[in-house]
């Protein structure tokens, strides 16, 4: 009987706390917003106009000519390097930051042609983003074949660096949002991308302003309860958390079933139990603003 009861009670508990946690940080709260919103470049007395701006950095033929300006409000960048990391991984923080009004891009490093499907991958992710309220002239679709899908493949730091670089400065971006050093699912190619953005951040090659927001890998104990993980985030220290409800989670699963190519059974039951669909927690990146000089 005493067992019964401590179960009950233990339940009871653990069911308050998810919800306590998902009411305290189900939206963007205005420290974590602030968190992520440091105005950006400055060119002397110019005023900003976010409609101006955005759409002279949307201009393919002068993205080079796009004007440095004062933003004051979020402008972030995920970095990813296949399709369907954006929904599988990314989706509540995407969510979030869409409906905070950040204008959000995405640059995918390759077309995951790993299976000789790039093409369908391609519109899948365009598709997908659409469903997550990413535009498709914010989404950059990198076909290289220097940088393959391929876990066996290393890829090219100075080529990576030079992308996000020429991304960052195009649209005038305030934070990146990849993956950590273990890559989330431990793919050679998302942890190439994390090395890239450390390495750029320690050497002080990124804009003043400009910060790195890593996701947290976590045990595949964690990855697979679903909400029953949240308040084990809540306890755990981050620098950034994006949860959702019910309501973008559909959203989210939409997104995922957009990747037609990629549905097989195991990608059903992720839909179904990944923490990554209903919770994203991150760790800011110490960026570095100047290079030391010695004398
Ligand atoms: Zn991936």
């Amino acid at each position: 009987m005493f067992v019964f009861i401590t179960i009950i009670f233990v339940f009871v508990a653990y069911t308050i706390s998810i919800k306590f946690v998902y009411y305290r940080y189900s939206q963007l709260l205005p420290h974590l917003r602030n968190k992520i919103s440091t105005p950006l470049y400055t060119v002397g007395n110019a005023s900003f106009c976010p409609t101006q701006e955005r759409s002279s950095a949307l201009s393919r033929n002068s993205e080079e000519d796009a004007p440095r300006v004062t933003a004051s409000e979020t402008r972030a960048l995920f970095v990813t390097a296949h399709p369907d990391d954006e929904c599988m991984f990314f989706a509540p923080t995407i969510l979030k930051l869409v409906e905070s009004q950040a204008a959000v891009y995405l640059l995918c490093l390759s077309t995951g042609n790993y299976n000789s499907d790039g093409l369908q991958r391609k519109r899948e992710l365009l598709d997908s983003c659409a469903v997550l309220g990413i535009p498709s002239e914010h989404v950059t679709i990198i076909d290289d074949k220097e940088l393959p899908d391929d876990p066996t493949v290393q890829w090219s730091t100075a080529l990576i660096s030079s992308l996000i670089l020429k991304h960052i400065r195009n649209y005038s971006i305030s934070v990146l949002l990849t993956f950590d050093g273990s890559g989330v699912s431990g793919h050679a190619n998302h942890i190439a991308i994390y090395v890239t953005l450390r390495h750029l951040a320690s050497a002080g090659r990124l804009p003043e302003g400009c910060q790195i927001l890593s996701l947290h890998s976590i045990s595949l104990l964690r990855k697979y309860v679903s909400v029953l993980e949240l308040p084990v985030s809540w306890l755990l220290p981050s620098d950034f958390c994006c949860i959702i409800g019910w309501k973008e989670y559909k959203r989210a699963k939409k997104a995922m079933l957009c990747h037609r190519s990629q549905l097989l059974w195991f990608r059903r039951l992720y839909i179904l139990f990944s923490r990554y669909m209903f919770v994203n927690t991150f760790q800011a990146i110490t960026v570095e603003t100047k290079n030391v000089k010695i004398y």
